[in-house]
Formats: C-alpha cells, sequence, structure tokens
C-alpha cells in the first residue's frame, strides 16, 4: 500500500496536512480556512469524499480555523480527545454533533486503513496532542507545537519513517526580534515552541536508518528563515559526525503553500528547500 504524504500549510497562520493511502486519505488539523483546503486538495486531485477524517491536534486558532467548514459544509468527522473538544467548543464554534468523535490517548485507532495513535505533548493548550500513525508497513509521526520533547513523544518520534516535526525560531532572531518579554519566554519555554537547536540537537541524538523524511514545520514567519533551519541540522550534524544514508532526506514544509512529499519513500517530486548531507 503507498502512502502519500502532502503539506498544505505549516506554520503558525495555518497547518494542515494530508496522508493518503490510496484509497483513503485524512487530514492533520485544519487550521486554514476550510475553501482553501478543499482548493489545494482539487488541485492534487483528491476528492473531498476520500476524505475519511480530520484529526485535531489542540484548541490554537492556526490548527482549527477551517474545521466548522470541513464539519459543517463537508460532513467530515472530527476526531480528537474529550478534554481537547472542551477546549474547541465555545458558543462560537458550531460543529454538528454527528461530526464530534472522541479519540483516547495512547490506544490505536482504526479508521480507513490507519492505524491512528494519539499522544500528549508539552504547549501552552489547555490538552495537546502529536499523532503517529500506521499505514501497512509505513509509520508516520507528527508533531507540530511542543516546547520540549518528553520521553513518550521521544519513543513516538524514533520509530517513524517519515517526521513531521517544529522547527519553530531561530535563537538569536527570536532573542533580537521584536516580540514583547513575555511572548520571547512563553515562546522558549517548556510549554511553548521548539527552537531550531533543540530540534536539532534531538534529531542528531536520534537519527537512525528507519528515518528517511524528516519534514521541519511550522517555523515562525518572524523568527526563522528556511534557511537557518536547514543550517542549524546541518551544522549540528557535521559537529558530531552524522552522515545521512543515501535515502534520508531533510525538508522544509512551506508556510503557505503546499509542499508535495507524495511516496515519501521515493524522491518523485520537487521539494523547495532540501539538504542531502552525503
Ligand atoms: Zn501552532
Ligand atoms: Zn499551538
Amino acid at each position: 500500500m503507498g502512502l502519500n504524504f502532502c503539506s498544505l500549510s505549516s506554520g503558525s497562520s495555518g497547518n494542515c496536512y494530508y496522508l493518503g493511502n490510496g484509497f483513503h486519505g485524512i487530514l492533520i488539523d485544519a487550521g486554514i480556512s476550510a475553501s482553501s483546503i478543499r482548493r489545494f486538495l482539487k488541485k492534487m486531485d483528491i476528492s473531498m469524499q476520500n476524505i475519511m477524517g480530520v484529526f485535531i491536534t489542540h484548541n490554537h486558532i492556526d490548527h482549527i480555523k477551517g474545521l466548522d467548514g470541513l464539519t459543517g459544509r463537508n460532513a467530515i468527522p472530527a476526531f480528537t480527545t474529550g478534554k481537547i473538544w472542551s477546549s474547541i467548543l465555545t458558543p462560537k464554534k458550531k460543529i454538528p454533533k454527528d461530526c464530534i468523535r472522541e479519540i483516547p490517548l495512547q490506544q490505536k485507532f482504526h479508521l480507513a486503513g490507519f492505524d491512528i495513535e494519539a499522544f500528549p505533548v508539552s504547549h501552552d493548550a489547555p490538552e495537546t496532542i502529536g499523532f503517529h500513525i500506521c499505514a501497512g508497513d509505513k509509520k508516520i509521526t507528527i508533531v507540530t507545537d511542543l516546547g520540549h520533547i518528553c520521553q513518550t513523544a521521544a519513543r513516538y518520534i524514533k520509530s517513524a519513517n517519515l517526521l513531521v516535526i517544529e522547527s519553530n525560531y531561530d535563537e538569536q532572531m527570536l532573542v533580537n526580534g521584536k516580540y514583547p518579554h513575555f511572548l520571547k519566554t512563553r515562546i522558549r519555554s517548556d510549554n511553548g515552541h521548539l527552537g531550531n537547536h533543540q530540534t536539532a540537537d534531538f534529531l542528531a541524538e536520534n537519527i537512525n536508518d528507519n528515518l528517511s523524511h524528516i519534514c521541519l514545520a511550522h517555523l515562525s514567519k518572524n523568527n526563522n528563515t528556511p534557511e537557518k533551519a536547514l543550517q542549524s541540522i546541518h551544522q549540528t550534524f557535521l559537529k558530531k559526525g552524522i552522515t545521512l544514508n543515501g535515502h534520508q532526506r531533510i525538508t522544509v514544509l512551506n508556510r503557505s503553500t503546499p509542499t508535495n512529499i507524495l511516496g515519501f519513500i521515493e524522491k518523485n517530486n520537487p521539494i523547495q528547500s532540501e539538504i542531502d548531507f552525503h
């Protein structure tokens, strides 16, 4: 069974990721408008009728902006934990009752050929989760908003073939930037976001041959650039004498346009920002 991945949008302006297994597809987060999601999927010849569910990581607007539209007009079921639903369902957020599906933490859940497991991560929302998804013999882990990588998250990250992981800010740009002090502190805290060096250090410690594709996600518009995120990994790997095998790729996901990594084991699509270390 083939497995296709595409990031429709990644960053603080909106997150939405597509996974397809040749028969059906699912979305992770709906942080851009539902009309943009429909438009991007149509461009890739993916019908909304093939989308069997949308899985939500937490209640921040850059992850749920298009949720009303997907559940309302398209009647796509939405899945997340009870605690996250409690934080999403406010009088302003109208989600049809029969689209609301609750999932447990750290228990495999089967949907349309995917085995999906939610696990907790550390972030400043009432609850935030990452997803570990198996389709056939391929495993994907998606963690887009987390201040540090706890042991549980590390376990799911290390067993992935495709990893979508946050590399939110360049430490110097954040420190020297215009954000108020409280916001800089929040972003750098254990409940905030992962900086380039945190992500690079973790990857340097934990890279293994099964991990064939790493996607750097959720880059800050004001405090990061794709070049800095890649450079940070390049320098850290060089310093620690780590080389990638010939099949491993590292890609930076675009902030507001789709990044196609369809069929992620074979490199068969143009990718905007990528480095190979061999
Ligand atoms: Zn976010
Ligand atoms: Zn967030």
